[in-house]
């Protein structure tokens, strides 16, 4: 995606022409400027997003666990910051 950090793409559920929008839009319909009609926008009220963001928190959890059981509790809590940290700029980028 070629758009600026403050923007994410759309895409119109008519016609499926794609387009960037807000990020604070993400969620909400919004004028298509292909077709001029009203489409919902994607963004973190996506099932499927929300979905992902599920399973990478869950896969967070497990890898903690497992590193926590192989190298004690210290690595696990580096482990579990660390991907905390990187879920927390992927937010932040999105
Ligand atoms: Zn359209």
């Amino acid at each position: 995606m070629a758009f600026d950090s403050g923007s994410i793409g759309a895409t119109c559920e008519h016609c499926q022409a794609m387009f960037p929008v807000a990020k604070s839009a993400a969620g909400s319909l919004q004028n298509c400027p292909e077709c001029g009609r009203a489409t919902s926008v994607g963004g973190e009220n996506d099932p499927l997003w929300t979905v992902i963001k599920g399973a990478a928190v869950l896969g967070l959890v497990v890898a903690s666990v497992l590193v926590y059981q192989i190298g004690g509790p210290v690595a696990g809590a580096a482990v579990f910051l660390v991907g905390a940290a990187i879920l927390g700029l992927v937010r932040a980028a999105l």
